[in-house]
């Protein structure tokens, strides 16, 4: 989500007539935008603001006019404290009001040798009042070769998992018009672009009015050109607790909509799964799990898995071990429980040991990289449909991706970057298939 909401700000600033600096010493501005969900992320950020400081009281000296903006989730999340160690900061917006940040830097010339009305004083403008969520108009810059976009469709979360700071700092669901979906497609399609990815917190819960996520998707992929190419659409995130018979067989029908589902379950253990607050059982979530294999076989299925939730015992993570082998993930984002201020599980005691935490993400993650690799394997010799994105780091070689968002090497001319072509599955390196061109 943050790269699209990047990428309209971009357009936005290109409007404007920002450019890309070639270098930190040309440029006026910097903006970070931030992400809260793991206390890492936001550790990056305060380190980056440290060097951000440096930077702009260098550019001061020479008479120059460095502005710092701060951007999204730590803004809502860290205001007072952004406030009052990180004055540098010239803009400071949340999640809610970030539509007004473009003016708001309009509304200071920028002008050369101007070291700034704001330089040395408290951070200028905050901009992290609430209000209802408004989403851009368009999210893809549109640089030429951009072929892989994102297009969110939904926004926030209402489910409150216990571990989760989302809800809080991304606010409540707010599915977009269909007319405004339907509008930025038709420019993205007549940018050439040939892979669409929907996005939201929980995309499959989208509701606006009558229409629900699978009805969107019917209006969507009739609109969606297939000759002389196809254009491929998936979806992200997607909530077990939302996952509908109809979705399902609309995954079943294959064509333009991508047969891979990032579905996460988080814990193998009912009483885990309980103290989070996911709205499911194990037994719920192994019998989704069971018909989609059944009724869409060619399905490449991922997951999360969060390891070491305040209470978890040895029996639980064993059921999460079991779960995994029962379902034969294709691959999964594995993590170790880190407590978020202002969450439900803040207030409970984080009293599984750090050193039983790693040994039992380790654990999952080996699992995860067998049966990864097992169900792999499985697919060499087959000839799938790729999508041509980039030259490898290994020269001469092309860089793609599966309908399952999987890697694909092999060789082949640039000629073919941003475009599908055949490829027979060859070999497989770590997660990484080697293929060869069809004639
Ligand atoms: S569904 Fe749960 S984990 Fe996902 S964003 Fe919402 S609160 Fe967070």
């Amino acid at each position: 989500m943050n790269k699209a909401e990047s990428g309209s700000l971009e357009l936005g600033l290109q409007e404007r007539g920002w450019r890309p600096a070639g270098n930190l010493d040309e440029a006026e501005l910097v903006i970070l935008n931030t992400c809260s969900v793991r206390a890492t992320a936001e550790e990056r950020v305060w380190g980056r603001l440290g060097f951000f400081k440096a930077q702009k009281a260098r550019a001061a000296r020479r008479g120059r006019r460095l502005r710092v903006v701060l951007l999204g989730c730590m803004g809502e999340r860290l205001k007072a404290q952004l406030l009052a160690q990180a004055p540098h900061v010239d803009v400071l917006a949340g999640t809610f009001q970030k539509h007004l940040l473009l003016e708001a830097l309009e509304e200071e010339p920028r002008a050369e040798g101007d070291a700034g009305p704001s330089a040395g004083r408290p951070t200028a403008l905050s901009l992290t009042g609430r209000e209802p969520y408004r989403f851009a108009a368009r999210h893809s810059p549109g640089q030429p070769g951009e072929f892989r976009v994102f297009l969110p469709i939904m926004h926030g979360c209402d489910n409150f998992c216990a571990y989760c700071i989302v809800p809080y700092v991304r606010g409540p669901e707010v599915s977009r018009d269909p007319r405004s979906i339907l509008e930025e497609l038709a420019q993205l399609k007549a940018a050439g672009v040939r892979e669409i990815t929907l996005l939201g917190q929980n995309v499959n819960s989208y509701r606006h009015g009558e229409l629900d996520f699978p009805g969107l998707l019917e209006r969507l992929l009739p609109e969606l050109p297939q000759f002389p190419e196809p254009t491929w659409l998936r979806f992200l995130t997607s909530h077990p607790k939302d996952l509908s018979p109809r979705l399902v067989a609309l995954l079943a029908r294959g064509g333009a909509l991508c047969r891979q589902l990032h579905l996460p379950v988080q814990h193998g253990s009912d009483r885990v799964l309980q103290a989070m607050g996911r709205g499911y059982t194990r037994g719920a979530y192994l019998s989704l799990a069971e018909g989609l294999r059944k009724e869409v076989p060619e399905l490449v299925l991922t997951t999360d898995i969060l390891i070491g939730f305040p209470g978890e015992t040895e029996e639980d993570f064993r059921l999460t071990l079991e779960l995994m082998e029962q379902v034969q993930f294709d691959d999964a984002f594995t993590y170790r429980y880190n407590p978020r201020e202002g969450t439900r599980a803040y207030l409970l005691a984080d009293d599984v040991p750090g050193e039983v935490k790693q040994e039992r993400l380790s654990e999952v993650i080996r699992l995860q990289r067998r049966i990864s690799s097992r169900r792999r394997l499985e697919r060499l010799s087959r000839l799938v449909p790729v999508l041509v994105e980039a030259p490898s780091k290994r020269g001469g070689d092309l860089l793609a991706r599966t309908e399952g968002d999987e890697t694909v090497v092999f060789p082949g001319p640039p000629e073919l970057i941003g475009h599908f072509t055949q490829v027979r599955l060859r070999e497989l390196s770590g997660h990484t298939f080697r293929g060869e061109k069809s004639a």
